[in-house]
């Protein structure tokens, strides 16, 4: 482990592990070989750049030199990881707890600094950490990869967040929590509370909705309007999302669609006001032109708003018309093979963006329901990948099985910092305990032309009982080794599963 500035340059230099170009700490940038790597480490396998250094001192397991589990730092001949004994190494054991791991200062361990920060972060003016949320660094300090920990503490919004809830500025409740800014690392330290069981469940997406709500009121500059709109969404919106809460965790479409009544509802009511008219004085005739000439989304919104206003006795006893048909979707089996051709080529997307689109088109699945499956849902042999859906389990084809194994392995190493450890989201999201949001991935996959709206899978569960998965393949001009058999047993398979209920299946928002 002699410093990097010691050693001269030999010239194109490469990491022994990535490959990749690297330069020693002394030299200037060399352009022409394009992004350059800075030497870390010389270990007996050569010159090792960050990253692996890195990846090395976070690699434990069994050393198959020496039988031991430990951590597996170094290379064997023949390339395996193995500890620092049988690599020939220096020992990597932190001198303050004697573990071995990745050592952030000179003898000290991740582990071990992350403790030290966490002691400093959650003070609660005592020295020592607030009582109440000594869990909280617990969970954070038993992180599988400290260093993740360390960098999450080093972002400048952070420690402000946790000093106000350690000193007591704020109380910690859900209510006190909302007081904070910014909102996504509050939301973020929110869900580790209550994952540490120091604050009780609550819905994310309700709470998401009661904390928009107050400040869009009082940006409704006409106080007459304004008035109408807190009743409705307080009396109705916000009361149907409670009871809605209370049954079982929201999706983020309802609160979206619960923001999109609202802002539907103020813009009927000044659409109103510049034809002279309140809800109370609007008639017939207005109503019908005003849905006559709104969208399909704008229009049920708008119903929704005069229902419940007719109800409420704030508009007259207007008739609403029949609502408009919702637009239907196609999708032609030739363009369910082209997209699905593009995501089994297309390495430039993002895997789980490749591995979204292919469940979806593949099994006619909605979004929603590929967002909710669990890394149990995935069972992986040597030679086969098996996908458990509401409706059975269905083998995974070739080639699409090397895309999902190809996600699992990049999921394992792509946990976000501080996740809560125990998610087994097969799309982990960045906020711990929750998957992926739903609002990105729905726009690329829009862009790629693949249905994944609510109730617009039927048209792609036509081409899927047309086509089954196991079909797809060949249909693309792939040859697998074994593809007949494959078509036979998964065929056998699909035929069990796909006279279920569809209608189940497809998505039943
Ligand atoms: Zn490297
Ligand atoms: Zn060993
Ligand atoms: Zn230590």
């Amino acid at each position: 482990m002699s410093p990097a500035h010691r050693v001269i340059d030999p010239g194109n230099l490469e990491c022994a592990r990535c490959h990749r170009p690297m330069r020693l700490a002394t030299r200037e940038p060399t352009p022409a070989r394009g992004k350059v790597l800075t030497v870390v480490r010389r270990w007996p396998d050569g010159m090792i750049c960050s990253g692996c250094t890195a990846a090395a001192q976070e690699t434990f397991g069994t050393c198959p030199g020496c039988h031991t589990h430990r951590m597996l730092p170094g290379r064997n001949p023949t390339g395996q990881p193995c500890c620092t004994d049988c690599a020939g190494m220096p020992a990597m054991v932190c001198a303050r707890c004697g573990a071995e791991g990745w050592m952030e200062l000179r003898g000290v361990c991740g582990r071990c600094v992350l403790i030290d920060r966490l002691t400093i972060a959650l003070d609660d003016g005592t020295g020592r950490i607030r009582p109440e949320l000594t869990a909280l660094a617990d969970r954070l300090a038993a992180m599988p990869r400290p260093r993740t920990g360390i960098l999450w503490l080093n972002k400048p919004h952070v420690k402000p967040v946790l000093h106000a809830i350690a000193t007591g500025q704020v109380p910690l409740t859900h209510d006190g929590l909302t007081t904070l800014q910014p909102v996504a690392c509050v939301s973020y330290v929110r869900k580790l509370l209550v994952a540490a069981g120091t604050l009780p469940d609550y819905d994310h997406h309700l709470d998401r909705f009661e904390r928009w709500l107050p400040g869009w009121l009082a940006s409704i500059a006409n106080t007459d309007q304004r008035a109408i709109l807190t009743r409705y969404a307080t009396w109705h919106l916000l009361r149907h999302l409670r009871n809605a809460a209370a049954r079982s965790p929201l999706d983020p479409y309802r609160q979206q669609t619960a923001r999109h009544q609202a802002r539907v509802a103020a813009t009927f009511l000044t659409w109103l006001d510049s034809h002279q008219h309140t809800l109370e004085t609007c008639t017939q005739a207005l109503l019908d032109s005003r849905l006559a000439s709104t969208n399909y989304s704008d229009n049920v919104a708008t119903r929704t708003f005069l229902t419940w206003a007719i109800r409420a006795r704030v508009a007259p006893r207007l008739t609403l018309p029949p609502p408009p048909r919702g637009k239907t979707f196609t999708i032609s089996q030739a363009q369910r093979l082209q997209v699905l051709r593009r995501l089994l080529s297309d390495d430039t997307m993002p895997t789980a963006d490749r591995v979204i689109g292919t469940l979806i088109l593949l099994y006619a699945q909605s979004l929603q329901r590929i967002l909710a499956l669990r890394t149990s849902d995935i069972t992986t042999t040597r030679d086969d990948v098996t996908l458990t859906l509401p409706g059975g389990n269905v083998p995974v084809p070739a080639p699409f099985d090397a895309l999902l194994r190809a996600h699992l392995a990049e999921r394992a190493h792509q946990l976000p910092p501080a996740a809560n450890p125990d998610s087994d989201w097969l799309f982990p999201g960045r906020l711990a305990g929750l998957a992926i949001q739903p609002n990105g991935v729905r726009q690329r996959l829009q862009n790629l032309g693949i249905p994944n709206a609510p109730g617009r899978c039927r048209a792609l569960r036509e081409l899927v009982l047309q086509a089954p998965p196991a079909l797809i393949a060949p249909l693309l001009g792939f040859n697998t080794a074994n593809a007949e058999k494959i078509a036979a047993e998964a065929g056998n398979t699909w035929q069990h599963y796909a006279p279920g209920d569809h209608t189940r299946l497809a998505g039943n928002r």
